[in-house]
């Protein structure tokens, strides 16, 4: 597993494949959007959707959790979908076993009562978290004052490869001063972005952290297309 390392606002970061960052000064690490339970949600809609999704979610985490040891995990918003749902107990019972201290920024999703998060041992933050040089928040785009990193939005780029193959790829992306993380949950969908020059644009894939800031800067998906 290739991580990436980022100097940002003076620090050094880690940007892992799974999409998730590491701030090793701290011991920090930091993921967004993981947006469980949303399948049980669609499904109680009368959409089919398949089962698994947040158990793969877990499963990454698991893995970052082992290999990064943590002193705490925060999570940047948008942790559970939508209202309570049959999603919310096994998930509450993963965070029973962590031995981590697990923060939430709340986002705009994260409706449950407070309860619900007590009761898994999470602790609900402000809606920003300041720890200098960065300002810690749900929505990436935020002007707070610090250098902002949140979430929200969801980044992801499409690369042109060999032929007329294109790939859809979430990404991190880091402007003057808002950085922002890739969704960290499945099925979360993409909102492709249009990084200015300067900007620093790293793709995840399954294995790999790709800096493609080059190949996009000052370059829109649509007026790449043809
Ligand atoms: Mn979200």
């Amino acid at each position: 597993m290739l991580t990436a390392e980022i100097d940002i606002a003076g620090e050094r970061l880690l940007l892992h494949p799974h999409r998730a960052l590491y701030w090793p000064r701290l011991r920090w690490l930091v993921v967004s959007d993981l947006h469980l339970g949303k399948a049980a949600h669609l499904r109680k809609g009368g959409l089919a959707l398949p089962e698994g999704h947040d158990a793969h979610t877990l499963q990454r985490l698991d893995g970052l959790l082992a290999a990064f040891k943590p002193e705490r995990l925060i999570i940047l918003g948008d942790l559970f979908h939508s209202s309570h749902n049959s999603a919310w107990a096994p998930f509450a019972e993963w965070c029973a076993q962590q031995q981590e201290a697990i923060h939430l920024v709340p986002g705009n999703h994260d409706v449950l009562a407070d309860r619900r998060y007590a009761e898994a041992g999470i602790r609900v933050c402000d809606e920003s978290v300041e720890e200098g040089p960065f300002v810690f928040t749900h929505d990436g785009t935020a002007d707070l004052g610090g250098y902002v990193l949140g979430g929200h939005l969801h980044p992801g780029v499409v690369l042109k490869g060999m032929g007329r193959q294109r790939l859809r790829l979430p990404c991190f992306w880091f402007g003057a001063r808002n950085g922002l993380l890739p969704a960290f949950g499945m099925g979360t969908g993409l909102h492709l972005i249009e990084p200015l020059p300067g900007e620093r644009v790293h793709a995840c894939t399954d294995q790999a952290v790709l800096d493609v800031s080059g190949a996009l800067a000052g370059h829109s998906p649509s007026r790449r297309t043809k």
